[in-house]
């Protein structure tokens, strides 16, 4: 009988493991992939972390854990060139290394492993998972549950199926550069860095860029110091308690502290074009303001426009598309089979200490790591976040405080 049973292996159900290691608590965690791989397809050289080294898999909640970045660091002799690097934001691949080096300390995870039911016993819950390499199944018993499933890739249906996500770009970049017309559709962080990626690369000269985004300007990523106090637990614990409506309202209202691109991402980009001004020749397009209605495939790809403030069509042509248009909740179909209260489509319903509110009472409980923007507001998938929501899921399931919370983190009263 396990205390807690995760699915999904991602960075938030990677540190409840790495919180849970010093514990008494039995865990185990699954995940279907071979190994442990934090976005392959998005690991540009030189792409940066939007967090805090600070931000890794525990300090936040325990700086003395033997898991933390520094230690890291230590462990592979780089501890001083660090201190004399004297910044806060790592590589991207950086962080993926010390990801990997926690989950090979780990002997809780299991992968090649996925989880393809979850059935309430009454007494507990019986998960029953499959090895993805030889079919092999078996049966799990745990008192609680965590679904850490992440996101999924997701492309408009009206866009032809051979348009690339950029989850697969690091995989598809040789192939891309031998094309002579590259379409980016996009204005997130994804969009910027590969915009940047194909800009800057060997085979630039040659290549015609075109970057698609549907709002006006290319919003910046909100990194004022008090406007980052949305992303503290205690704004998270106050948008938890707002009404349905009002969270559904601040969701969109937060965008830009989500979604924007980074200064830095800007900035380069900006100077690569200032650069370009030198050629006499026009090889990159930024379009604003044109939302994307289809895109079909016939030798080439047409992109179907439309412009949002001048309601006029327009059209274009492309060797490749990159569909930089976000992701959807990862959810498992068995979940349905489990009494889950939803808020919205694909939205469950969670309370304050990331239970999933079932509409049946039981000892036992689901809690989610992922899939919390409605109820947990835009903190949801940042990663210092996710810290403190590991320490009060286990301090839940513990039924104690293995991980006192820190008060008054914020200088703004939000309630
Ligand atoms: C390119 C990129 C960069 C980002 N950078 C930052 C950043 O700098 N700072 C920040 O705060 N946030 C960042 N984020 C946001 C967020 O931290 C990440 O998306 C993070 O990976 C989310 O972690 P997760 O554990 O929820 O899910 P994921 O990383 O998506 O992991 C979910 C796992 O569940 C597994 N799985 C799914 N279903 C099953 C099943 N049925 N059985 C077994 N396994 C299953 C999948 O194989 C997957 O490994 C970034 C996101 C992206 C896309």
């Amino acid at each position: 009988m396990y205390d807690l049973i995760g699915i999904g292996i991602g960075p938030m159900n990677l540190g409840l493991s790495a919180l849970a290691h010093p514990t008494p608590l039995r865990t185990l965690f699954f995940d279907e992939s071979e190994q442990f791989s934090w976005h392959p397809g998005m690991m540009i050289k030189d792409s940066m972390m939007q967090t805090s080294f600070i931000s890794d898999l525990v300090t936040l909640a325990d700086p003395t854990s033997s898991f933390t970045y520094l230690n890291y660091l230590r462990s592979i002799n780089r501890l001083h060139t660090f201190y004399f690097y004297e910044q806060l934001l790592i590589s991207r691949q950086e962080y993926n290394a010390y990801l990997k080096w926690v989950a090979s300390q780990l002997d809780d995870l299991s992968f090649s492993t996925r989880v393809i039911d979850v059935q309430d016993t009454g007494d507990s819950y019986e998960v029953l998972v499959e090895n993805v390499l030889t079919g092999e199944r078996a049966t799990y018993e745990t008192r609680n549950v965590v679904i850490g499933t992440g996101a999924k890739p997701s492309i408009p249906e009206s866009f032809d199926s051979n348009v690339i996500h950029n989850t697969q770009y690091v995989m598809e970049k040789e192939q891309l550069l031998t094309k002579h017309k590259i379409s980016i559709v996009g204005s997130g962080q994804s969009a910027a860095e590969i915009f940047l990626d194909l800009l800057t690369s060997d085979r630039s000269p040659d290549l015609n860029l075109e970057w698609i985004s549907r709002s006006t300007i290319f919003e910046t990523l909100e990194t004022g110091k008090l406007g980052e106090e949305i992303f503290s637990p205690s704004y998270v614990e106050y948008f938890n308690q707002l009404p349905l409506k009002t969270r559904q309202e601040a969701v969109s209202k937060f965008a830009r502290s989500q979604n924007g691109i980074s200064p830095e991402t800007l900035q380069s980009i900006y100077e690569h074009l200032y650069d370009l001004t030198k050629e006499q020749k026009e090889r990159v397009q930024i379009r604003a303001n044109l939302e994307v209605e289809k895109i079909t495939y016939d030798s080439q790809f047409e992109i179907e426009m439309r412009h949002t403030e001048l309601n006029q069509a327009r059209t274009s042509t492309a060797d490749a598309v990159i569909a930089a248009t976000g992701f959807s909740p990862a959810l498992p179909s068995f979940i349905n089979r489990l009494n889950i209260e939803f808020e919205g489509e694909q939205a469950w319903k969670v309370d304050a200490n990331y239970r999933i509110v079932r509409s049946i009472e039981s000892p036992h409980h689901l809690y989610a790591t992922t899939n919390l923007e409605l109820s947990h507001g835009p903190a949801a998938d940042n990663l210092g976040m996710s810290v403190s929501r590991n320490q009060l899921i286990l301090n839940d399931v513990a039924g104690k405080d293995l991980y006192p919370v820190e008060q008054h983190a914020t200088f703004t009263t939000f309630n």
